[in-house]
């Protein structure tokens, strides 16, 4: 099994039910447990349009069999069913869930790069993440 580290991120509707429906739904997924999750805290936008609403973030610490295109493939799947509309970049969503680390794999495809190229610059990323490492 490999140790993963996901991003949560919510702004829009009940933030944290959003962020515990995601957390139940990966811990659900085939071949994959959820190991730990950090406090989920409440964070500015950055970047995106103006007056958007603070976010909840938290990190959450897996193990999985499974590979990272069908993870990412899945998390894909859970926005989709939160009720993650496409949305602009850095605007407002229900619900953005986002590989951070994947084992100590590095990946540049086009669809999944991996660590996450913005996470070091996150602080709300970054906190939670110390957390749960
Ligand atoms: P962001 O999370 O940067 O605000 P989105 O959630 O809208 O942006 O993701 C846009 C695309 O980023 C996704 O369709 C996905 O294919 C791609 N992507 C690249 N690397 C990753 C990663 N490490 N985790 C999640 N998505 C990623
Ligand atoms: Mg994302």
């Amino acid at each position: 099994m490999v140790t993963s580290y996901l991003g949560l991120g919510s702004n829009l509707e009940d933030r944290h039910i959003n962020i515990k429906s995601a957390v139940k739904k990966i811990s659900e997924l085939k071949e994959t447990q959820a190991i730990k999750l950090s406090k989920i805290i409440e964070t500015e936008p950055i970047g995106g349009p103006p007056g958007q609403r603070k976010f909840l973030n938290a990190v959450l610490k897996i193990r999985t069999n499974l590979s990272p295109a069908t993870l990412l493939k899945e998390l894909k799947k859970m926005e989709k069913s939160l009720g993650r509309k496409e949305c602009v970049r850095f605007g407002p969503r229900v619900i953005d869930l986002d590989i951070l680390f994947f084992g100590g794999k590095v990946i540049n495809t086009k669809s999944l790069k991996v660590p996450h190229p913005r996470m070091f610059e996150r602080e709300f990323v970054l906190r939670p993440l110390l957390e749960v490492i």
